[in-house]
């Protein structure tokens, strides 16, 4: 069986952890959220990276954060998990999706200036796959009207736009630590902030809405409630599983990205004669290997490859489900249709990579699609 993911221990996650229960605190901001902390802020230059529980925490903090109210309107593209929505559905906002670009499923940057109005406060960019959206003109745009722009980074991690690394261009980025993401805690993520005006709060909003992180400092003699909050920060147990990865971070994102190079040259030749396209990768991005994706030729297509591996007891998957045509969703979509987006959600299938899958699993996997497109 090869599965599509399996989470996996690099090396000195046990010690870690042990380590963590020793020093006799595994709660939130112990030394591990302090390691992880500074390793984001120095190797990536984020103004203030938060460790958080999960990517969807981030997410729900840069919506707090932003003052999302009722009446407010985010553009989100419908291509993307539930949590880059649903973060501003909880703050009442109301959600204009946007459909991806033609040739990835990124947002669709020259549809977005017709979706912003007066009441657009924030437009959330998904990193689809690690791989960057044209951030330049989004950027831009979001100046111009002055609008937030919300980083969904949760594939992204040591992956750049431009030299820049993502997760620092918008207000905020969010990103994960989900054991289906390239470097894993189980569940985990981080807000960073690259606007300070928001840090201070954001530490306030992470810890209940108090100010317990300056109490810590020192910088004020008691702590109490000053502002709303929730429980967003992780036990220091993830944080000591994620420092382990993060020291290995060139080793991972090395060996991901030769299992990502060897799928797409024993590929690239065979795949189009089906009519199945390989992922592109603007010269404005970096490819983190976090994801590789084919594009069937229809729906059809991706269901007999999918069952084909799955006798082979090869475990390849699509992803999401557009969400203008969710069950949640439908009733409240203004109808416009999303072509791409549902181009993607019905013919893209995901292929098993994870760090522990060898050349020959790769290789026996790259056999089995194209014997069963042979066969269709
Ligand atoms: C994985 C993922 C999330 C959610 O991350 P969690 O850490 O599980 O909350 C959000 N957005 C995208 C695009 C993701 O891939």
């Amino acid at each position: 069986m090869i599965p599509f993911n399996k989470p996996y221990l690099h090396g000195r996650e046990l010690v870690y952890i042990a380590q963590a229960v020793a020093s006799g605190k595994i709660s939130g901001d112990g030394s591990f959220t302090k390691k992880c902390h500074d390793f984001f802020e120095k190797r990536y230059g984020f103004a203030k990276a938060l460790m958080t529980t999960s990517c969807t925490d981030a997410l729900e903090m840069s919506a707090l954060l932003l003052d999302i109210k009722e009446g407010d309107e985010v553009i989100v593209p419908a291509f993307t998990f539930v949590s880059s929505a649903n973060a501003f559905v909880l703050r009442g906002a109301k959600l204009v999706f946007a459909d991806s670009e033609k040739y990835n499923p990124n947002i669709d940057v020259e549809k977005l200036a017709a979706l912003i109005t007066a009441r657009t406060r924030a437009i959330v960019v998904v990193h689809y796959a690690g791989v960057a959206c044209d951030m330049d003109p989004i950027l831009q745009l979001a100046q111009q009207h002055g609008i937030a722009v919300i980083e969904d980074a949760a594939q992204a991690i040591d992956s750049f736009y431009k030299g820049r690394p993502l997760g620092s261009l918008g207000e905020m980025g969010a990103f994960s630590f989900h054991e289906t993401k390239n470097v894993i805690a189980g569940e985990g993520g981080l807000l960073t902030i690259n606007n300070s005006s928001y840090s201070a709060r954001a530490e306030i909003i992470r810890e209940k809405g108090t100010n317990r992180s300056s109490f810590f400092r020192g910088e004020v003699d008691k702590y109490g409630w000053v502002d709303v909050g929730s429980s967003f920060l992780p036990s220091d147990i993830v944080s000591a599983y994620l420092y382990a990865q993060l020291e290995n971070i060139d080793t991972i994102q090395s060996r991901r990205k030769e299992i990502w190079h060897r799928y797409n040259s024993h590929l690239a030749n065979e795949l189009p004669k089906y009519g199945i396209s390989l992922p592109v990768i603007p010269e404005f991005a970096t490819n983190n290997a976090h994801m590789f994706y084919i594009v069937c030729r229809d729906l059809e297509q991706r269901t007999k490859l999918i069952a084909g591996l799955k006798e082979k007891k090869i475990h390849a998957v699509f992803h999401y489900l557009s969400l203008h045509h969710s069950p949640y969703f439908l009733d409240k979509h203004d109808g416009r249709p999303l072509p791409n987006s549902d181009r993607f959600a019905d013919c893209l299938l995901r292929l098993p990579l994870y760090y522990e899958l060898t050349n020959e699993q790769c290789d026996q996997v790259c056999d089995a699609i194209v014997q069963n497109l042979a066969g269709q």
